[in-house]
């Protein structure tokens, strides 16, 4: 097949290094056909620049930008993720359709800003004002349409607004009654998506919103579509209390109990979760989503992260509330925060000891296989999916190929993301 371009960067990442004359060819539908010295004439030649595949970011709830910039002032004394929710809820009852669908453009513009090139949307909040009419779920696909973002579009069951409980006033707008109605709407958005770079995934908010018995039939559907499924973990201690209070067993146990195979699975935060309990879940293909940076906002704990491989080969980040776009510092924190929880440093490192190649692949590979996504990673097959990053920005200055990675990941922040690149199409930042 004929490429469609020719990308030229002065490096580019090939899996475990930089290296120099390296071209990528990219077929018309936006996947890579071939890497390597090609000796062909570029297309699309990048001086300056060093391409990386673009992050993935596996976790967000892109609405909540709406709450960036309030928050942070505690006059009563301090408070916690309880309180933090209740803003939440108070965004959630006032948003109309039209503010939505600008707060979803400005989280996707950010992401592609910060080379984020996929978003596993996590996706509860679904009924616009005074309606059961699933609204929210098209708008989000448009923002990410218009955005020009890869997303799954990991929509959410949330039936009770505790365990055994009925939902609040402003979890009506979350609501799917019952696992017939939640196939139903899942189905009709599938036939709505039109482009490659949408595609679905199935979620039950968490064990406070749904019963065991409509979590292990959501999961056993999701196994047989082949599809991803996610759902939230052990954020905070009172979820834990609340599970061995109703089921004997806190949740990643119960889980445990109404799942078959948790290869498709990823449990997102596991902030409070049993040491024991993780590895069971890690070593039976399970993936462990860990949000940093939104984890430390709100004051939820640092998990117990079990420190090499295969774990570290089923971790991932998200950038979760999204109140700070910023992959490197995602990456950053992961490491830092169980440096500081250990006092220890190299806490992810690959096979080489090298931090900073751990964390890329974190950001990158084990996003696209919790996503159920062909990328990840710059290889003939993967959707032509890319970072470039400027190496002419002076926090990267005196680098090498050898050094590059290392400056990157601890040094830097969006300011080194020039460009990025989803299924062959360019946004330049640049020149916006
Ligand atoms: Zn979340």
């Amino acid at each position: 097949m004929k490429p469609r371009q020719v990308v030229h960067a002065d490096w580019t990442w090939t899996g475990k290094r930089f290296e120099s004359d390296v071209q990528i060819a990219v077929d018309a539908a936006g996947r890579i056909l071939q890497v390597g010295a090609l000796d062909l004439k570029p297309t699309k030649r990048l001086p300056r620049r060093a391409l990386l595949p673009g992050f993935i970011n596996t976790h967000s709830h892109a609405f909540q930008r709406g709450l960036r910039g309030s928050g942070e002032d505690f006059p009563h004394g301090k408070e916690n993720f309880w309180s933090w929710r209740e803003a939440m809820y108070r965004l959630v009852t006032d948003l109309n359709d039209e503010a939505f669908y600008r707060l979803c453009l400005q989280a996707f513009r950010e992401m592609r800003a910060a080379g984020i090139t996929a978003v596993g949307e996590f996706h509860y909040f679904h009924h616009s004002k005074n309606a059961t009419d699933y609204e929210f779920d098209r708008l989000l696909l448009k923002a990410a349409g218009a955005v020009g973002i890869r997303i799954v579009l990991l929509n959410a069951y949330y039936k009770t607004g505790g365990i055994g409980q009925p939902l609040g006033a402003a979890q009506q707008r979350f609501r799917t009654s019952s696992p017939e109605e939640y196939w139903r709407n899942f189905d009709r958005l599938q036939d709505e998506l039109e482009d490659p770079t949408q595609s679905l995934g199935a979620v039950v908010h968490s064990l406070r919103a749904a019963s065991l018995e409509d979590i292990g039939q959501l999961h056993a559907e999701s196994v047989r579509r082949s599809i991803p499924f996610h759902i939230h973990v052990e954020e905070q201690q009172k979820e834990v209390a609340d599970s061995i209070a109703a089921y004997g067993k806190p949740p990643m146990a119960a889980l445990d109990g109404v799942m078959r195979g948790m290869h498709n699975v990823t449990a997102v935060h596991c902030t409070h979760t049993d040491p024991a309990d993780m590895a069971r879940f890690l070593n039976a293909g399970g993936t462990a989503c860990i949000c940093p940076t939104t984890e430390g906002n709100l004051g939820d704990g640092v998990p117990e992260l079990p420190g090499h491989h295969p774990a570290d080969g089923r971790i991932t980040l998200g950038t979760d509330s999204n109140l700070r776009i910023c992959m490197t510092e995602e990456m950053r924190w992961l490491e830092y925060g169980q440096r500081l929880a250990n006092q220890s440093r190299g806490m992810h490192t690959d096979g080489t000891g090298s931090t900073a190649r751990r964390l890329l692949q974190i950001a990158t590979a084990n996003g696209a296989k919790s996503l159920g996504l062909d990328a990840g990673r710059i290889e003939a097959g993967a959707w032509a999916d890319f970072a470039a990053i400027d190496l002419a920005v002076p926090a990267l200055r005196g680098c090498d190929e050898t050094t590059l990675l290392d400056a990157f990941v601890f040094g830097t922040a969006n300011g080194a993301v020039a460009e990025t690149c989803v299924g062959g199409r360019w946004d330049d930042l640049r020149t916006r």
